[in-house]
């Protein structure tokens, strides 16, 4: 189950609507993505780490994304090649990792998707905390409000 909320600005009219976390379709998104890692279409890194990897998988989960420069505003999925952490032997292969943990330390993050900003073209960083952000057309305090709750 995902959750979400509006951030709106308190000096301009900026407005939207942020779903977060991973949904009913999120496990497909997983899958599709470690699809397209195997036929290269995330580069050769992430093919050959997944190729190299024994068991490796795929955790995939809505984030809010910053641009550092332009101060841009995005929610995209966060997408992580995982391996099984030292010690742990999967029962089975497990293309798309469940739920928003990565287990209890049972696996350890290989490789992560890099976001660039439409905007500018600068790399995006996760929001530490995404209820507060800055608003991106005039860098004023957004305030978080409602629960949605989806998936
Ligand atoms: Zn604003
Ligand atoms: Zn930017």
């Amino acid at each position: 189950m995902g959750y979400g909320f509006t951030l709106q600005c308190k000096h301009c009219d900026y407005e939207q609507r942020v779903l977060l976390g991973a949904g009913f379709l999120t496990q497909n998104l997983a899958k599709q993505a470690y699809n397209d890692m195997k036929a290269g279409t995330y580069g050769a890194e992430f093919k050959e780490a997944l190729e190299g990897t024994p068991y490796a998988a795929v955790h995939l989960m809505n984030e809010l994304f910053v641009c550092p420069d332009c101060g841009e505003l995005t929610v995209e999925p966060d997408v992580l090649l995982c391996a099984p952490t030292e010690g742990y032997v999967p029962e089975c292969a497990m293309p798309a990792l469940l739920g928003p943990e990565l287990g209890d330390g049972e696996y350890t993050v290989l490789l992560t998707k890099t976001h660039t900003c439409a905007k500018c073209g600068a790399v995006m960083n996760k929001a530490e905390n995404p209820r507060k952000v800055a608003c991106p057309r005039c860098r004023g305090e957004l305030t978080a409000s409602g629960m949605i709750m989806w998936d």
